[in-house]
């Protein structure tokens, strides 16, 4: 059976059915004759037994077909040329960076450890760039040598890059980020466009910019960039940001540079609980793509490259969690708690943002009867929960528990927190499973500590 025909609203596949975003679950998730969830023709509870629980799994239809929606609706609505660079925080690995390299996309990155990951994933280094509210000398150095395209966020790395730019001949290729000062309705520790933030200018100091950089010979300004959020639900706010691109953009190129790249940064929400509703990945790229066409035909500029960098659209619905349920503590007419063998180290968003999450039994998801529970982590810490009250079917102490939309924004910003090691991943694609990283051992945390050698002398 095809959740398609279920009536459970997460599966769902009506409206924008090419949509992945649209979906709680992976585009390949079905019910076995079993009743068992299997995704991309893999058991969860299969998948359980052979790696071990908690595991992240990744279905690798779900991320291709997103790339590929990013990509055919650019060419579809934007006249001009385009790109679509995968945003890697949502998550890092070689295997990510490969299978989006293979999709024609890009990759934007943060740090060294990101870079390195696109570059020995695969990436082509034109299709790199490199963000970052405080970038190190060693950062910019690395992505200079590389030759990537070095979002500008602050005069510091104005700076560091005059020192580390030796010649005129390979001038380094830069973007400007700007705050446009647009507001959207999401949660304030991720809302980046207004002004008070700290990433990148002002777009009140953009005009001092393109003074200062007609006389800089070691770089050149070829693009601009403004990220206005993350988990947006709203497309009004790209087109107020696409007149801003826009009017800075005759700007730039009025005092001379050869700015040919408008990049409008990422944000495209999914959906983790029943009650959102994020528009489809191609009506978000349609209403991009002709809201800057229109902001630059009516101020008569050339076209310029149009860049989006979505991270969480690409890879948060293909992404699961699967759990093994562990010890119940029940306060009478209060509630009960169920726990399970993860939290808060491999998913810390429900205690960072309030994030809320779908759960099913894998074996079990259609099970009438339920109860209401709340998911708790085994970490040390009383906020450490998952999903609050929710309802599951009576289940017992090995059971397998699914978290749906875990891919984006888990892995990537998962902890050792009471030294617990972090979960394997598995792509999964055509029945097959492959393991892409590794299973964390306890051994591995002391990987970097040291004993001071006289407290050895001591003993
Ligand atoms: C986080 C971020 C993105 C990706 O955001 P999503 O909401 O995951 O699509 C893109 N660009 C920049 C600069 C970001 O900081």
């Amino acid at each position: 059976m095809n959740f398609a025909m279920s009536t459970l609203r997460p599966f769902e596949k009506d409206l924008d059915k090419t949509s992945p975003n649209r979906n709680i679950a992976p585009i390949s998730t079905e019910i076995d004759t079993e009743e068992k969830i299997c995704v991309a023709g893999c058991s969860l509870s299969g998948l359980a037994q052979k790696y071990g629980t908690p595991l992240y799994i990744l279905d690798e239809l779900t991320i291709r077909k997103s790339c590929k929606e990013y990509r055919e609706s650019l060419s579809e609505y934007y006249p001009g040329e385009s790109m679509a660079l995968y945003a890697s925080k949502a998550n890092s690995s070689l295997a990510l960076s490969r299978i989006v390299a293979s999709e024609g996309m890009g990759i934007d990155v943060v740090s060294e450890g990101e870079l390195i990951t696109a570059l020995r994933g695969g990436v082509p280094t034109n299709k790199i760039i490199f963000h970052g509210n405080n970038k190190s000398f060693s950062e910019l150095s690395l992505a200079y040598n590389n030759n990537v395209i070095i979002v500008l966020d602050n005069q510091n790395d104005i700076k560091q890059l005059a020192s580390i730019v030796k010649s005129e001949e390979r001038k380094a290729r830069l973007m400007l980020r700007f705050t446009p000062g647009i507001e959207c309705h999401t949660h304030d520790y991720i809302k980046t466009g207004m002004l008070d933030s700290k990433f990148g200018f002002n777009y009140t100091e953009i005009e001092n910019i393109f003074v200062q950089f007609k006389n800089i010979k070691w770089g050149e300004l070829i693009g601009l960039h403004a990220h206005i959020g993350s988990q947006i639900f709203e497309v009004e706010p790209h087109r107020d940001l696409a007149d801003v691109m826009a009017k800075v953009l005759k700007m730039g190129r009025k005092y001379g540079h050869p700015i040919d790249i408008l990049n409008v940064g990422g944000g495209l929400g999914i959906r983790y609980i029943s009650s959102d509703d994020p528009p489809s990945i191609k009506s978000w790229v349609k209403v991009v793509s002709e809201a800057i066409f229109e902001a630059c035909n009516n101020r008569s500029l050339e076209l310029p490259l149009l860049m989006c960098e979505p991270g969480r659209s690409i890879v948060g619905t293909a992404g699961l969690t699967i759990y093994s349920i562990g010890s119940k503590k029940e306060i009478p007419g209060i509630k009960t708690y169920l726990a399970v063998d993860g939290g808060m180290s491999d998913n810390p968003r429900p205690i960072t943002y309030e994030s809320k999450y779908s759960a099913y039994l894998a074996d079990r998801p259609f099970f009438k009867e339920k109860n209401r529970v709340t998911i708790a982590g085994k970490h040390c810490e009383s906020g450490d929960v998952l999903l609050n009250d929710v309802l599951i079917p009576e289940c017992k102490c090995g059971d397998i528990l699914v978290v749906f939309g875990t891919g984006a924004y888990n892995f990537s910003m998962s902890s050792n927190y009471n030294r617990i090691p972090k979960p394997a991943s598995v792509l999964v694609n055509k029945g097959n499973s492959d393991l892409i990283q590794r299973r964390e051992l306890p051994e591995d945390l002391l990987r970097n500590d040291i004993l001071p050698d006289r407290f050895i002398a001591k003993d």
